[in-house]
């Protein structure tokens, strides 16, 4: 990458620059001894990504942040994946995630803390049942007195057990013959303390084949109680404006399905994030499979040289340069305000399918050492591997793309 691309600007070539020193010198290591045991971010290191300022990136200055855009979390996210995936996906569980309370103190506090990293969440959409297909949710929120009682299960909840508080998408109603699938179902904030369950919640991890820095659980709700305010209401006009320029995921103005919708509209955000994680996953394995082509000699010359091994490098590397092409233009058009529904699919889907057939590549660069856990391109390719499955598959990606193009409502 170079000075001359017109999207890098003095201000993001030094962001850029430090979270590559940051990524390199302290989370490449961190990465290179937990992933293989299985182990969790460390607490402290949670700390460590928070003094960086990177659970702050897109929430305003005067909350702490850094005030910057959906450009720079993808960029500082490519960075940091390229050392560990998981934590890339930790600093989207900051970043205005469960901040939408409707009392602006409240919400003021709250932004405070998620730019610290001291309000990190997890995510609870997907179901056994409800995976592609979201509106099919059938957790459920029954209203009680003064509150809420949440019955159902939901799947693959990453953080769940750590998180500060776990933003949970459930039903309240059915819809009614002819309305939006997604009606009834609304948003609610669970607030927990870490490292435990609350009364009524019970977590199990789910044994993964990568994705070690982050454990993801299968939760059951028996009963638990919420608070009425825990279901997040509808949000004024001024108040959708300020989550946007803070980069939370702005509600559309729609009432029908709101909570749905807005679900929907942050997986456009989460979608470039994912495209930045998979280029960061297909540049380290890049970046390793170069030094290996030099530095290991077979038939009397480094394998670099022979024209199946260079050609293949060759190839990595451009397709890694479209595919951040694509997202500088989709990250910019998306915080000049530019609808980027079919264009986040077309970067997650075009980004997470280059970073799975690269880091595949890297593992026959390097040959059988490619196939142990000596070596970090391993980590890569089973990281990259989940990218073209979780925030929509690659085949919803191609769904969503091709209903665009056909002018078919979605
Ligand atoms: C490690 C991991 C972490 C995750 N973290 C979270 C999290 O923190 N929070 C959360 O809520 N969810 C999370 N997820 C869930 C993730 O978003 C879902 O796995 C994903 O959306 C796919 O759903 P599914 O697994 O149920 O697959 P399914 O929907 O059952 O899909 C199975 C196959 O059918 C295909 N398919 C389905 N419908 C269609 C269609 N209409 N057209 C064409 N093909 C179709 C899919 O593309 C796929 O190939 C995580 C998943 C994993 C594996």
């Amino acid at each position: 990458m170079s000075g001359a691309n017109p999207y890098l600007t003095d201000v993001r070539l030094a962001l850029q620059a430090t979270a590559r020193r940051f990524a390199l010198d302290e989370v490449l290591p961190l990465a290179n001894e937990l992933d293989r045991q299985k182990k969790d971010i460390p607490r402290d290191f949670l700390r460590r990504i928070g003094e960086m300022g990177y659970f702050g990136i897109m929430i305003g200055r005067e909350y702490g942040g850094m005030g910057l855009g959906v450009f720079e979390y993808a960029l500082i996210t490519e960075e940091l994946a390229r050392a560990w995936m998981s934590v890339a996906s930790i600093i989207a569980r900051g970043n205005g995630m469960g901040t939408q309370a409707r009392d602006r103190q409240r919400r003021a506090e709250l932004l405070r803390r998620s730019a610290r990293g001291d309000w990190i969440g997890a995510a609870a959409l997907s179901e056994p049942g409800a995976g592609s297909d979201l509106a099919n949710v059938q957790c459920r929120a029954v209203r009680d007195r003064d509150g809420y009682v949440i019955t159902g299960e939901k799947r693959w909840c990453g953080n769940a057990l750590a998180a500060d508080f776990i933003s949970l998408l459930a039903r309240t109603s059915e819809p009614g013959a002819g309305e939006s699938r997604g009606r009834g179902l609304e948003t609610f904030l669970i607030e927990k303390p870490r490292d435990a369950f609350p009364a009524g919640l019970t977590g199990t991890p789910i044994d993964k084949i990568g994705y070690h820095g982050i454990t993801t659980f299968h939760l059951v709700f028996d009963h638990l109680r919420v608070p009425a305010d825990a279901m997040l209401g509808r949000r004024e006009p001024a108040m959708r404006a300020e989550a946007a320029s803070a980069g939370g995921a702005a509600a559309p103005a729609r009432e029908d399905g709101r909570a749905f919708n807005a679900t929907l509209h942050g997986l456009n955000v989460a979608r470039v994030h994912t495209a930045a994680r998979a280029i960061g996953l297909a540049r380290g394995a890049l970046e390793d499979s170069l030094a290996y082509a030099q530095e290991r000699v077979q038939f009397g010359r480094p394998i670099g040289e022979f024209q199946a091994v260079r050609f293949k490098l060759a190839d990595m590397a451009t397709q890694i340069e479209a595919a951040r092409a694509l997202i500088y233009s989709v990250a910019q058009r998306c915080d000049g305000g530019e609808p980027i529904e079919k264009e986040a699919a077309m970067v997650k889907l075009f980004a997470t399918e280059m970073a799975e057939r690269i880091t595949g590549d890297a593992i026959q660069v390097h040959g059988g050492n490619g196939y142990t856990t000596e070596r970090a391109v391993e980590r890569y390719w089973r990281d990259a591997r989940l990218t073209t499955i979780f925030e929509g598959t690659s085949e919803i990606q191609r769904v969503i793309i091709s209903d665009r193009l056909l002018g078919r409502a979605r």
